[in-house]
């Protein structure tokens, strides 16, 4: 057998449907054939890399045909379908006659890139959007940037107010949403003021609350189908997140204070807002 009709014949190979008499002759040139070889582990490591993270679906026969062909456009490849039996993917060579060594590397180091590409196509497709702990991390990054900035900035609130009945208002025109405001004053977490803020690609509203030397920001915005999570506390850079959500609204809380200081932070502000 040729090293093309052993390519065109892999996909069939690699799924157990050949008949026994062809399945040993491939796996003959197999043994024989370096290249042969090792296009077959780079097949044999993306199937597996794709069973691994993803259902197993059958693509529609149309749509097999139109990756292929725009595949073989993209690699320059023949694009008529001369031979039968040509339904793999072009992890082969051109049926042109003979080309250069350079032009094969070429060819292979193509097919090769074009099946990568392929198969990142089809598990970004498949594979379920999962909530990665890295969004959860890149969030948490721009909570604290925005804390830091915040104190730097000489920009910690847009309304400098102890009351809560200037601050909310203030919010509330600025924003689509109406975020709950409460004074802590008598607990030790003193209302300063309030902020529009930017983040996670929506408006969101930010209160500042004082610990004694320390500043609280406390961004709020409408809960989302992707919080899920009842709470989450992080400490990163020295700074200590804390997340929570009710029914309606999704908090995260940022500041230097101790953790101790952040979690009765979070209770009084809960507390009130229930009982408001
Ligand atoms: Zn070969």
């Amino acid at each position: 057998m040729k090293c093309e009709e052993i390519r065109n014949l892999m996909d069939a190979y690699l799924d157990g449907e050949l008949d026994p008499v062809t399945s040993q002759k491939v796996e003959q040139h197999l043994r024989e054939c370096g290249n042969c070889e090792q296009a077959f582990e780079v097949e044999t490591a993306m199937a597996h890399a794709i069973s691994q993270g993803a259902p197993y679906y059958k693509a529609p026969i149309e749509l097999r045909e139109r990756i292929q062909l725009s595949l073989r456009e993209a690699i320059g490849a023949p694009t008529s379908r001369s031979a039968a039996g040509e339904d793999s993917l072009p992890v082969g060579r051109p049926k042109t006659a003979r080309r250069g060594l350079f032009s094969e590397i070429r060819w292979d180091w193509l097919a090769l890139a074009a099946a990568i590409a392929l198969a990142a196509i089809i598990a970004s497709s498949l594979l379920p959007r999962l909530s990665q702990p890295g969004a959860e991390q890149f969030l948490a990054t721009q909570l604290i940037a925005s804390h830091v900035r915040s104190l730097m900035a000489d920009h910690l609130t847009d309304v400098a107010s102890s009351d809560q009945h200037t601050v909310k208002p203030w919010l509330d025109a600025q924003l689509d949403f109406a975020a709950p405001v409460v004074d802590l004053s008598s607990d030790g977490f003193p209302l300063i003021g309030g902020r529009l803020d930017y983040l996670d690609n929506h408006s969101v509203a930010a209160l500042v609350y004082q610990r004694r030397q320390h500043f609280i920001n406390l961004f709020i915005w409408p809960t989302t189908p992707r919080d899920t999570k009842a709470q989450t506390f992080v400490a990163k850079e020295g700074y200590h997140l804390l997340h929570w959500f009710d029914g309606d609204f999704t908090y995260w809380a940022v500041s230097d204070v101790n953790s101790t200081d952040l979690q009765s932070f979070k209770q009084l502000f809960e507390g009130q807002v229930l009982h408001r």
